[in-house]
């Protein structure tokens, strides 16, 4: 693959610079540089930012693409689970199709690595997974795919469930899952040894989403902190949504959030729309690794979001009360370079050295580039270039 040379571009909204990518890695950032046989793309002043990163969504959800999906429920989470879980065929929903759909639009808008979980239950047994595997290696030139077995209609409470669990990652799923292991489960020591004792016999990190407010998160929360520090897999463990840290008792929260740090456990959040959600601001003063996601896009639980991450980073934003330049600008890190760190992954951010992963952005500044809602005008990924004005730019893959 030739060298890639892009021109007159303004990484993290500085001074007008080129930057060259060599070898899948960013070789030089400067101005006037040259580079024989290079490609050359002019990026017509447009700010650069390192690649967003969707560090929370589900893959195998989305209805995109397919005709309005008119079943949406309300209810308590049970009664949603069980509503997509009953659905899936009754609706024609092909999650080889449909992950396409959502990761090829996640791609043109910029996003360069995605955490994606995967249901595993005992009617659907591993099929949603063989689907996203082979999006994963449709896709792998344009987007890194990490994929959690997630154990969406619970864990101890469907029996097959662990066995299942145990087969996908020996499948390739990339991250042991897990859900409400109190309020879902009812059974937080066994549900919590369960998924610990997978990831150790696997050698996969943790991410478990955690719905549970109040006290009944916190004494969750609290079991998956001993046993990540009991275990030593500190910086290995996630939690998702972690909606206790959004209630109202900011000792109680503060006293978490320390403890959460000191473990190195990461936190995801998708400034959910019908919750109380921890605050961003205080998560990062606490020194937490936060990471952020689209969620589940135009599915059977809701018809919000886009496939998008400066659109999700506006949904946050406004959850969090946020209109301060610095404050867009720690949004759009923590879509970018802090939801990277959040997944473990390398995260230096435009730097010499570094993964030649990028997008290029329209606005004025980076927080202006928050707000704007404009296509990408160029995304690259490992110094090839997989979109331009926000559409997929990668030989032999289409929109399915
Ligand atoms: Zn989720």
């Amino acid at each position: 693959m030739p060298d890639l040379l892009i021109r007159n571009i303004h990484p993290m909204g500085l001074d007008a610079q080129d930057i060259l990518i060599r070898d899948g890695r960013i070789a030089a950032i400067g101005t006037g540089l040259a580079a024989e046989g290079a490609e050359v793309v002019d990026g017509k002043g447009a700010i650069a930012i390192p690649a967003l990163v969707d560090a929370h969504t589900h893959l195998d959800k989305t209805t995109w693409g397919m005709p309005w999906y008119k079943g949406r429920k309300g209810g308590d989470l049970q009664a949603l689970i069980d509503n997509e879980r009953n659905e899936r065929r009754a609706i024609g929903l092909d999650v080889h199709r449909q992950s396409m759909r959502h990761a090829i639009r996640l791609v043109e808008n910029g996003t360069g690595h995605i955490r994606s979980h995967v249901d595993v239950d005992t009617d659907h047994k591993l099929t949603l997974l063989e689907g996203k595997l082979r999006t994963r290696a449709a896709l792998k030139d344009a987007v890194d795919i990490q994929i959690v077995a997630f154990p969406q209609s619970g864990l101890m409470v469907r029996p097959g469930t662990y066995e299942l669990l145990d087969e996908a990652l020996a499948m390739g799923a990339d991250v042991v899952g897990g859900l409400d292991p109190s309020s879902m489960d009812r059974d937080p020591k066994g549900s919590l040894d369960a998924i610990f004792r997978l990831a150790g016999k696997h050698g996969k990190p943790v991410d478990i989403h955690l719905h549970e407010y109040g006290e009944l998160g916190s004494f969750t929360l609290e079991e998956i902190i001993a046993r990540t520090e009991a275990l030593g897999m500190q910086g290995r463990v996630g939690v998702s949504h972690c909606f206790c840290l959004g209630m109202p008792d900011p000792l109680r929260v503060g006293q978490l959030m320390e403890r959460v740090a000191r473990a190195d456990i990461r936190i995801f959040t998708t400034g959910h729309p019908s919750a109380e959600v921890p605050s961003l601001q205080a998560m990062r003063a606490a020194g937490i690794k936060v990471g952020m996601g689209c969620d589940g896009i135009r599915d059977t639980w809701g018809p919000w979001g886009q496939p998008d991450m400066l659109h999700r980073a506006r949904i946050v934003g406004m959850k969090n009360r946020m209109r301060r330049d610095d404050e867009l600008e720690l949004l759009l890190d923590v879509a970018s370079r802090g939801g990277a760190e959040a997944m473990g992954l390398e995260a230096p951010g435009l730097a010499i050295g570094g993964p030649g992963d990028l997008t290029l952005v329209a606005g004025e500044t980076l927080a202006h580039a928050v707000v704007e809602e404009a296509p990408r005008p160029l995304v690259v990924k490992r110094g090839r270039v997989v979109a331009r004005d926000g559409v997929l730019a990668l030989a032999g893959v289409t929109m399915p």
